[in-house]
């Protein structure tokens, strides 16, 4: 991994260093990003250090099946010897899965969904996020929009990149909203990391503690002061520490809640996040107290009091640094209806790789109760 501020504006010069035989780079990001111009230094970097890139620029959020396809096209008529993600999660996803898929026609998308399906090599990846949040850079998770609302992850080792650039300038300009979204979508992954009832270890306990702390302390000042470098650096780190405690420990039912909110409503996958967290922490109180109380020690240190009582100052501090942030808290804020509610808890319960890892087992009618105190 390289951790540098800048490391955008001299990409061409660092690649080059990593991968001194590769000429045609696949660039892999989305058209705002794009046409914002905040790519061009890290486009004339590498066009100076002799790479023909060739830029993919129409990833969307929450990308369907056929953005994947044809992006992985692209990258073939190009040639491409190598990958470049470079933006939020869903280019950073698209990413993955055009290195798997553009050399080789032995395997195709259809087979790889769900975990360690992938039975193919990939084209060198490399991952530079521009926002604090899916972790995407370091994990070995792409999510797909298959149909018309259903949200599949590819989960295989393949899909871990070669090389993750960490450059915190790039996440400067992040608007307040997307900040806060992507930045609390980092601490579910730090807190559902800390609590997955399986694959849980002293590793991602770790990951997921020291990401928790970064990732509490500098949230609000970073939506404060979006130029705060010292903040960015710790979002950016905290992010990629969450992303690695949950590669290691999945994560569970704030993300299954979570995929619904984004699969019928094309809400961003932070936000919905953010707007199921306190309702699944309460659901999960009882069962996983002893772990929430560890967490509040990181966010409050020094706390007395029982494991429920920290737990219940957890919840509450999450929810407060929610509403600090002025984002949305209601699922009827973002469009969604009431009578829509049934329709998410039945789709949440197709998440049955995430929700074997919640502290607590999660029914369809206990999904539609979370929904409802969310609503
Ligand atoms: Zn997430």
């Amino acid at each position: 991994m390289v951790v540098e501020f800048g490391a955008a504006r001299r990409l061409g010069a660092l690649l080059r260093t990593q991968f001194p035989s590769l000429t045609r780079l696949c660039v892999v990001t989305d058209g705002f990003l794009h046409k914002s111009g905040l790519l061009d230094q890290a486009l004339a970097d590498l066009s100076a250090h002799g790479w023909n890139a060739t830029v993919i620029d129409d990833v969307v959020a929450d990308p369907p099946e056929h953005i994947v396809l044809d992006a992985t096209s692209r990258a073939r008529e190009a040639s491409a010897e190598i990958v470049l993600g470079l933006g939020g999660g869903s280019s950073m996803d698209v990413a993955k899965l055009i290195a798997v898929l553009a050399p080789q026609d032995q395997q195709a998308l259809s087979e790889m969904y769900g975990v360690n399906k992938v039975t193919v090599s990939r084209l060198p990846l490399v991952q530079m996020p521009t926002t604090a949040g899916t972790g995407s850079e370091v994990t070995a998770v792409s999510i797909v929009t298959v149909g018309e609302a259903k949200k599949l992850g590819v989960v295989a080792p393949q899909l871990v990149a070669d090389l993750a650039v960490l450059d915190a300038e790039l996440t400067l300009g992040l608007p307040v909203v997307a900040t806060a979204a992507t930045g609390i979508d980092a601490m579910v992954h730090a807190i559902e990391a800390y609590t997955s009832a399986h694959l849980k270890n002293p590793v991602s306990d770790m990951l997921a503690v020291k990401a928790l702390e970064l990732l509490w302390r500098n949230l609000l000042p970073a939506c404060e002061n979006g130029q705060n470098r010292e903040a960015r650096e710790a979002m950016l780190l905290g992010a990629a520490f969450a992303g690695q405690a949950f590669a290691n420990s999945p994560v569970a039912a704030v993300h299954a809640l979570a995929y619904p909110i984004g699969g019928i409503y094309h809400v961003p996958h932070g936000l919905s996040n953010a707007l199921v967290l306190p309702h699944v922490l309460r659901f999960n109180a009882e069962a996983a107290a002893h772990l929430y109380a560890e967490l509040a020690d990181v966010i409050v240190p020094g706390m007395t009091g029982s494991a429920r009582s920290k737990t219940l100052t957890l919840i509450e501090r999450l929810e407060l640094m929610i509403a600090a942030t002025e984002i949305p808290v209601r699922l009827r804020d973002v469009g969604i209806e009431r009578s829509g509610l049934k329709r998410m808890a039945s789709d949440a319960m197709l998440q049955t790789r995430l929700l074997m890892n919640n502290p607590r087992s999660v029914t369809e009618a206990d999904a539609l109760a979370i929904y409802s105190a969310a609503f």
